[in-house]
């Protein structure tokens, strides 16, 4: 039932501590929302899952093995890839290479290069265009589409909604229900607390490198998170 286990992690960069001592779980199949201040250590936290921050111990588990101190492509085969906050698309490769990319993994299973055509259309019509020739939105479907070629069973998505207009918003996370019903399980981060509440299951709010509070992703719980999110609203209560 549970995909990714997190108990009591500390990571950061070289002598600076950015989490201190994070938990999460996260059961198959369901999309849990992060969400926090800037510099609450939500990308971090998607950095050490995915190998790129060292851990200092075996704190967590995915798919029933301490991944903690793995090598990163040791976690992306074992199945975890990431679609990164500003996406870092390959600019000398056109849309189709840099969707190949995600093949390194050497996983199979249901996303191939048609069935992400699928997913994302005008990326079938792009193939042939330098990827940062698209605009923010399709470049982003494209990160997401590279993620996806991996075939993993953990998605990270890091603010895919930074800097979009609401329609590209709103049609970047439509295609959530058809990537979770292929078989993924998603975390994602996002800014915006409306939209991680709309659409994910859970919610996990990052406070000063923890997590705070987790909880049902409900509308009518966008009091509580917020209160959790903002430690000055919480002192003013
Ligand atoms: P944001 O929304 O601003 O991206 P975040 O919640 O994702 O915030 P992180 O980017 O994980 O937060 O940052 C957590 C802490 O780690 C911050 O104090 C940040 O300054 C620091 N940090 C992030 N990246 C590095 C880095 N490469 N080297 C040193 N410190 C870093």
């Amino acid at each position: 039932m549970t995909l990714l286990q997190i108990r009591d992690l500390y990571a950061g960069y070289g002598d600076f501590e950015a989490l201190h001592g994070v938990d999460l779980q996260m059961a198959r199949g369901s999309v849990t929302a992060l969400v926090g201040a800037n510099g609450a250590g939500k990308t971090t936290l998607l950095r050490a899952i995915t190998g790129l921050v060292p851990t200092k111990d075996q704190n967590i588990w995915f798919d029933g093995a301490p991944v903690g101190g793995w090598p990163a492509h040791r976690i992306a085969r074992a199945g975890v890839a990431m679609a990164p906050e500003g996406r870092r698309l390959f600019p000398s490769l056109t849309v189709a290479e840099n969707l190949d990319l995600g093949l390194a993994t050497g996983r199979r299973g249901p996303w191939t290069l048609d069935r992400v055509n699928a997913l994302f259309p005008i990326l079938a019509e792009k193939a042939a265009m330098p990827a940062t020739r698209l605009s923010g939105g399709q470049q982003q479907m494209v990160a997401i589409g590279r993620a996806l070629m991996g075939n993993p069973k953990l998605l990270l998505l890091d603010e895919v909604s930074l800097g979009l207009a609401p329609t590209v918003v709103a049609d970047i996370y439509a295609a959530l229900p058809s990537i979770v019903s292929e078989g993924a399980t998603v975390l994602l981060v996002e800014q915006d607390v409306g939209l991680a509440l709309r659409n994910a299951d859970r919610v996990a709010v990052m406070r000063d490198g923890r997590v705070v509070l987790e909880d049902v992703a409900d509308p009518s719980r966008r009091d509580a998170v917020a209160q959790a999110y903002f430690p000055a609203a919480e002192e003013a209560a």
